[in-house]
């Protein structure tokens, strides 16, 4: 019996030392998750903040979209963004302008919104009655956007309409019933460029009076 107890408590004794190493090993393994587990944190909040203005994978970059900063968009640090319109734009085409955008900033349920400033401005929208030859023949140039970036951000624009009549109320810029050429250079000042895709506000050459696409509305509903 004796030899029983004494192999008997050899095991416990054993056992009891195994458990130990175990609930060490244990530890250090939760301790190794843990640490794994805060880089992966990490790493993902990097990852994520890096997707927040690479769009590749978008239907407006899929779609045949483009960044006028390339594979990622650049955006306004800050909201609302200010506008002041020349007096040289008149009732007329400075109203276009404030629809435009309205349009924007209910489209993107005021994750971009406007408001409009006398004096310096992030945008200045001027206007002038010049006639611009496009680049393409038989087109004219009905605008132009300029953005400014710096550090990954856009910092201020300057946006000029062409061929503007206060008096005859006749903007051939755009269509008559939706401001297409008013919202696409506000789009610029937004970072896009142009697209390849057939019906869009953002093609080079206007006409069909495109509405404001769904693929940007997305994109920019996640950048902002
Ligand atoms: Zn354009």
């Amino acid at each position: 019996m004796k030899g029983v107890w004494k192999y008997l408590t050899f095991l416990l004794v054993f056992i009891l030392i195994l458990s130990a190493v175990l609930y060490f090993e244990t530890i250090n393994k939760g301790k190794n998750n843990s640490s794994t587990g805060s880089d992966s944190l990490v790493n993902a909040n990097q990852t994520t903040n890096a997707q927040d203005n690479s769009f590749t994978n978008s239907d407006w970059i899929k779609n045949g979209g483009t960044f006028l900063t390339g594979s990622s968009l650049f955006t306004w640090d800050h909201m609302p963004i200010s506008f002041n319109i020349t007096s040289d734009c008149g009732n007329y085409e400075g109203n276009r302008i404030r629809r435009a955008t309205n349009i924007i900033a209910n489209d993107t349920d005021y994750a971009v919104n406007f408001t409009e400033v006398n004096g310096s401005a992030d945008i200045s929208v001027m206007c002038n009655r010049n006639y611009v030859a496009g680049s393409t023949s038989g087109t004219f140039e009905s605008g132009n956007a300029l953005p400014i970036f710096a550090d990954n951000k856009i910092v201020s624009a300057v946006i000029n309409f062409n061929k503007v009549n206060e008096l005859s109320h006749n903007y051939p810029g755009g269509c008559l019933i939706y401001p297409d050429t008013e919202i696409h250079e506000l789009l610029h000042t937004l970072g896009f460029g142009h697209t390849t895709k057939a019906k869009s506000i953002m093609t080079a050459i206007g006409g069909g009076c495109p509405t404001l696409d769904k693929d940007i509305l997305d994109v920019l509903k996640q950048a902002y």
